[in-house]
């Protein structure tokens, strides 16, 4: 067998293409192959894919591919251009490039799989291409494959902003609950970005009135555009937000009254975890710290706090009966940071008690936004937030690339 023959089996060149001849340089460490069509080839028009028109005239054009061990490897090949009576004179399609890329398939296709698993710079390097001749391949893929995504079957949406650089700036997050997967990622957490999203739904198949419930944080503005852009969805506030409040206001009474009182010098995590999360001096911490004489604010925040987590357990009848009682005794507490907290609680009432009926979170955000830091931190310098987005969109958009394997 000739090596050409060899190189035609590893591309998977079917007639009229061959591989003419091929040729390595050690010293540049570079592998050149030669692909040639044979005398009297006919090619399909790219445009209406009309058959056996004959090569007009050729273009050469070189595509880097797959590395040959540690070599580089190039495809050279007269590409013809043929006159079809429809479309006038094209550019035919070669099976191993997609049209104007300067890549091979199985290159691109590689770039795809990795770039999902180490940051483009350090594959930009790895490679030996500009990390922007690489971002190109992954826009266009991530383009193709939002393209045809279908939002149509999507009834249930949480979204959440995440701060793409040293938290100065922000991507909203929108992901279908129940798929789990992101449908949209937009610059910005204002109420403008729920605007954008219900634009790309429409565009996708989807439909205002199929989104059944909405889960958010209690951020006013998203709330605004969930009502404005969604009237009939129901919005349930997510729970972990809705506990970040509270205990948020926990810290705070202990922040204040740490300054008179010592015994609560590097204390704040016992009161921030759950007691049965604690480690056995923490707990043994806790249980000096939370015995009646030493009558400590904090103590009594904590308790409050503990309270308020024991709603999410209660059956769907009693939960309201259950957060009115809760609310008189955090509002009578007089501890400030509780009964503003209880306060806010109380303005967004409705949001809060819809997770009995709709018992959707947004859990599934947390862990995309933890695979989006992780992103983040392995790829200093996205460049733009552009590049971000479509990161996003590879790590949880379940897009079909549609690439060879
Ligand atoms: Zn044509």
């Amino acid at each position: 067998m000739k090596d050409t023959e060899l190189f035609e089996m590893a591309l998977g060149l079917i007639p009229p293409w061959k591989v003419e001849s091929s040729e390595f340089n050690p010293e540049t460490k570079r592998l050149d192959i030669m692909i040639d069509f044979s005398r009297g080839g006919t090619f399909s028009c790219p445009e209406c894919e009309k058959e056996n028109l004959k090569a007009y005239d050729t273009e050469l054009k070189t595509w880097r591919h797959l590395n040959f061990f540690q070599h580089e490897a190039y495809l050279t090949a007269r590409v013809p251009r043929v006159k079809c009576n429809k479309c006038g004179i094209r550019l035919v399609d070669v099976p191993w490039a997609r049209a104007s890329s300067g890549f091979t398939l199985l290159f691109e296709a590689m770039i795809m799989t990795l770039a999902k698993a180490m940051p483009v710079k350090t594959l930009a390097s790895f490679v030996n291409e500009h990390d922007t001749r690489l971002w190109r391949i992954i826009h266009h893929y991530v383009d193709k494959g939002r393209s045809v995504a279908d939002f149509s079957t999507v009834q249930e949406v949480g979204f959440d902003e995440t701060s793409s650089q040293r938290g100065h700036d922000y991507v909203s997050v929108f992901v279908d609950l129940a798929g789990p997967r992101i449908l949209f990622a937009t610059e910005g957490k204002d109420s403008a970005t729920v605007g954008r999203f219900k634009k790309d739904l429409l565009e996708h198949g989807g439909c205002g009135e199929n989104i059944k419930q909405m889960c958010c944080d209690m951020s006013p503005a998203f709330i605004k555009g969930a009502r404005e852009q969604f009237p009939d969805t129901q919005l349930t506030f997510d729970k972990f937000h809705i506990m970040k409040i509270v205990n948020d206001a926990v810290d705070e009474v202990r922040r204040q009254e740490q300054k008179d009182r010592p015994e609560l010098f590097r204390s704040r995590y016992i009161w921030l975890k759950n007691p049965e999360n604690l480690k056995k001096s923490q707990a043994q911490n806790l249980e000096n710290l939370t015995v009646k004489k030493l009558n400590l604010k904090t103590s009594r925040a904590y308790h409050i706090r503990l309270n308020f987590q024991e709603l999410f357990k209660q059956p769907p009848l009693l939960a309201e009966a259950f957060l009115k009682k809760w609310y008189f005794w955090a509002t009578h507490s007089r501890l400030e940071p509780i009964k503003e907290a209880a306060y806010t609680i109380k303005r967004h009432w409705n949001g809060v008690l819809q997770w009995f009926k709709s018992h959707i979170n947004n859990g599934i955000l947390e862990g995309i936004n933890s695979l989006i830091q992780a992103a983040k931190a392995r790829a200093r310098g996205y460049r733009t937030k552009k590049n971000l987005i479509a990161m996003i969109y590879m790590i949880g958009g379940k897009l079909n690339f549609d690439l060879p394997t």
